[in-house]
């Protein structure tokens, strides 16, 4: 069996979801490359980020795909979901307008993926929680009844980043090992 190889390299695609301007590129580049921006200057370039993992002594990749701005046009092109494993959908918890989108991006998500999917719930920018508009307790309640997994996160301070990226590899990893 191919998938019991020794030194099988695993590679999984990740994409980041959410309204514009949530924090999804600099989850990413703190994740990746422990760097922050407090420029809101739009994402360029870069398709994705591939990061390794060791689970399990195994070598796992994840290949996290970012949106380059086109979520402000809701015009995320069926392309950027192909052959996704995961999804870490993002919302800014001091502005509802991005917590209230939650629901719609979900939906985008059945239609383009296999509802095997990995998803994590983020509610980011946690280190703002004087101007919070979505209460933790909301945020938890909305990833129970979607059966997503859920966490507050900053990318400015990295509370929560690495887990959060590392909660839906593993999950990823364990549903196809
Ligand atoms: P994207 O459009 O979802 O990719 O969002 P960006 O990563 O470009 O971030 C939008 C703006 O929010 C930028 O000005 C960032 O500096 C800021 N930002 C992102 N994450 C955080 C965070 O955790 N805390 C704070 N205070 N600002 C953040
Ligand atoms: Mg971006």
């Amino acid at each position: 069996d191919d998938d019991d190889d020794e030194g099988e390299d695993y590679l999984f695609k990740i994409v980041m979801i959410g309204d514009s301007a949530v924090g999804k590129s600099n989850l990413l580049s703190r994740f990746a490359r422990d760097e922050f921006d407090l420029n809101a200057k739009a994402t360029i370039g870069v398709e994705f980020q591939t990061q390794a993992l060791d689970i399990d002594g195994k070598e796992v990749k994840a290949q996290i795909w970012d949106t380059a701005g086109q979520e402000r046009f809701r015009a995320v092109t069926s392309a950027y979901y192909r052959g996704a494993f995961g999804a870490l959908v993002v919302y800014d918890i001091t502005r509802r307008s991005t917590f209230d989108s939650v629901k719609r991006w979900l939906d985008e998500l059945d239609t383009h993926c296999d509802t095997s999917v990995a998803r994590m719930l983020v509610g980011n920018k946690r280190d703002l929680d004087n101007i919070r508009e979505v209460s933790t307790e909301e945020g938890r309640a909305l990833a129970e009844s979607e059966g997503l997994f859920f966490m507050e996160t900053s990318a400015l301070d990295s509370t929560n980043v690495q887990m959060s990226f590392e909660i839906v590899i593993r999950e990823i990893y364990n549903n196809i090992s």
